[in-house]
């Protein structure tokens, strides 16, 4: 899979040409992935929709965004994974739990083959909205 640079659309082909439009709400975002990992993201989109029924989902840096105040947390389709970002507050708070999972610099990759931690990325989201919501 190949990640544009601009507008940060999954591709299966490296430097598909497609119309290069940065997606303005998470539909449009989800809608723009690559049909493969849609489901994913609609699965990844309900957690924290239903975590974080007080926040807006909005675009922020070009990535689905929850925000109440100030952005919450983050997911993206990547390669070969979702990620999660939650911010290194978060993943150092949750330490103990992600052992066994790729975390870096605030970051969680969720590889797409593997079930996704539901019960856990709500938990991470609703300490984001504690920690960080205003
Ligand atoms: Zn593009």
């Amino acid at each position: 899979m190949w990640i544009c640079p601009q507008c940060r659309r999954a591709f299966a082909r490296q430097d598909q040409a497609h119309f290069c439009a940065r997606p303005q709400t998470i539909e449009d975002y989800i809608a723009c992935q690559d049909a493969a990992v849609q489901p994913r993201l609609r699965e990844v989109r309900a957690i924290l929709r239903a975590a974080l029924p007080q926040a807006q989902e909005r675009i922020s840096w070009a990535m689905p965004t929850y925000w109440k105040g100030r952005n919450l947390i983050h997911f993206a389709a990547s390669k070969k994974h979702l990620g999660l970002y939650p911010g290194g507050e978060a993943t150092a708070a949750f330490a103990e739990e992600l052992k066994g999972f790729d975390v870096s610099k605030g970051a969680i990759r969720l590889p797409y083959e593997k079930e996704l931690p539901a019960e856990l990325i709500a938990r991470i989201a609703r300490w984001c909205l504690e920690a960080y919501g205003t």
